[in-house]
C-alpha cells in the first residue's frame, strides 16, 4: 500500500478538458469571453434540464454577490442565510454592507430549519424590518427542504437565493439542484463536485436578470464608443480557458455523482458494524443527493472508549488522510457573532460530532482499503 496523502475532495479530470482549452489557444481567445464561455452555459442550462439562463462567472461567491445585487439587496438591508455553511454564502451580504439574519439547521437535512425560517421572519417584520432575501444550502449536496422552504417563502413574498455550490447534480423529487432558487448559485472551485480550477455560475429564470448578472461581472459598460459607467461594474466574468476545463469536465459530471454516491455506500458499509457512529442519509427518496462529501456523527457516548470525533480526525492525519469538522456555524465565527440568529443548538451540536471523510470520485481501491484500515484499527 503506498502512503499517498488522501485528500478530502480533489480535482479530477475526465481527459477532454485540454482539448477545449487547446481550442481557446487555438484561435486566441484567451479572455473573459468566448466560445467555452457561451459552450459551457449551454452544458449547463441542457443539464439542469428546466427554463433557466446560466451566466458563468469568475466564482460561486461572486454569483451570490451578484444574486444579492440582482434581488436589490442594498446596504442596511437584511439577508436570511443558513447559519452552518460556508463562510462565501454569507460574506457577500457584507460586501453589499447589508445585515445578515443567521438560521439554525433542522435534522434531517442539516440544512435551514424553515420553522427558525418563519419565527425570523415574524421577528423581523416586527421590529420593521422585512427581510430582502433567503440564501439556504444544500450542504454537502444534499438538497434542503425544498417544498417547506418555499412554502415560507413564498407566503411572505421573499425571494431565495440558492446556494447550490456544492450541489451540481444532486436533485430534489426529480428536480435538479441549482433551479429551485429565484436565483441560484453554483461553484467550480477545484475542490467542488467538477471544476473549472476556479468558477462559479448564476442560475436565473430570465434572459433579462442573466444578461444583467453578466452586465454587472463585465463592469457595467454602458452602450457607449467610449468606457462610460451609470452603474458600479465587478470583473466577476469567467475566462475561456477555465470555461475550457468546464466543458471537458460536464462530459464526466454523472459519472462524478455516480463515483461520489458510491462513496457514500462504501462508508455506509464500512460504518454498519461501528457502535455511535451514523453516516448521514437522506429522510426519503424524493432527496437524490450528489454526496458531494459523506460525513458522519460520532456520539462519544456511544464509541467504544468514549472516542470523539477529534480523536479519530487526528489518527487520519497520522495515516496522512485529510478529514474535517463539518462546517462552523456563521453564528460562532467571530465575524458574524454580532449579528441576528434564530434556532436551537441543532448546528453546533453537528460541528462538535460531524466529520466529513474522504469523497473524492477519483479514490482508488488502495485509498478505500487504507480508510477500511484505519476505521478498523480505531474503532476496534
Ligand atoms: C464553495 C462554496 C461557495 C463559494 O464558491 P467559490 O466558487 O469557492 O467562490 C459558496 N457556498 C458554499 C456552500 C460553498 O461550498
Amino acid at each position: 500500500m503506498n502512503n499517498d496523502k488522501i485528500w478530502l475532495s480533489s480535482p479530477h479530470m475526465g481527459g477532454n478538458e485540454q482539448t477545449y482549452v487547446q481550442q481557446a489557444f487555438d484561435t486566441n481567445w484567451v479572455a473573459p469571453l468566448g466560445p467555452n464561455v457561451t459552450g459551457l452555459e449551454q452544458d449547463l442550462e441542457n443539464y439542469l434540464n428546466e427554463e433557466v439562463f446560466v451566466g458563468a462567472l469568475s466564482s460561486g461567491t461572486a454569483a451570490i454577490h451578484l444574486g444579492l445585487i440582482l434581488l436589490g439587496v442594498k446596504a442596511g438591508d437584511e439577508v436570511i442565510c443558513q447559519s452552518m455553511t460556508f463562510s462565501a454564502s454569507a460574506n457577500p451580504i457584507l460586501y453589499q454592507g447589508a445585515v445578515p439574519v443567521f438560521i439554525d439547521s433542522e435534522p434531517d437535512t442539516w440544512n435551514m430549519c424553515p420553522d427558525a425560517l418563519e419565527e425570523a421572519i415574524k421577528d423581523r417584520i416586527s421590529k420593521g424590518k422585512k427581510p430582502k432575501a433567503i440564501i439556504p444550502v444544500h450542504l454537502y449536496g444534499v438538497p434542503y427542504k425544498i417544498d417547506e422552504i418555499r412554502e415560507v417563502a413564498d407566503r411572505y413574498g421573499i425571494p431565495i437565493l440558492e446556494d447550490s455550490a456544492e450541489a451540481l447534480g444532486s436533485a430534489y423529487k426529480g428536480r435538479k439542484c441549482g433551479t429551485f432558487g429565484d436565483i441560484s448559485v453554483l461553484s467550480f472551485n477545484g475542490n467542488k463536485i467538477i471544476t473549472t480550477s476556479g468558477g462559479g455560475a448564476i442560475v436565473t429564470k430570465t434572459r433579462e436578470l442573466k444578461d444583467r448578472a453578466v452586465f454587472f461581472s463585465t463592469q457595467s459598460r454602458d452602450q457607449a464608443p467610449h468606457y462610460q459607467h451609470s452603474e458600479i461594474g465587478y470583473n466577476y466574468r469567467m475566462s475561456n480557458i477555465c470555461a475550457g476545463i468546464g466543458r471537458g469536465q460536464m462530459e464526466v459530471l454523472d459519472k462524478h455523482v455516480q463515483a461520489r454516491r458510491g462513496m457514500h455506500d462504501f462508508y455506509l458499509a464500512a460504518f454498519e458494524q461501528v457502535q455511535g457512529v451514523n453516516v448521514f442519509e437522506v429522510p426519503n427518496e424524493d432527496y437524490y443527493p450528489n454526496f458531494w462529501l459523506t460525513s458522519i456523527v460520532v456520539n462519544p457516548s456511544e464509541t467504544k472508549g468514549g472516542k470523539t470525533r477529534e480523536d479519530f480526525r487526528l489518527y487520519l492525519e497520522t495515516l496522512n488522510i485529510e478529514s474535517r469538522p463539518l462546517w462552523k456555524p456563521m453564528h460562532l465565527q467571530p465575524i458574524f457573532a454580532s449579528y441576528p440568529y434564530y434556532g436551537g443548538k441543532v448546528s453546533e451540536k453537528l460541528f462538535d460530532d460531524g466529520l466529513c471523510l474522504p469523497s473524492g470520485s477519483n479514490m482508488t481501491q488502495n485509498d478505500k482499503d487504507r480508510m477500511l484500515e484505519a476505521i478498523k484499527v480505531f474503532f476496534g
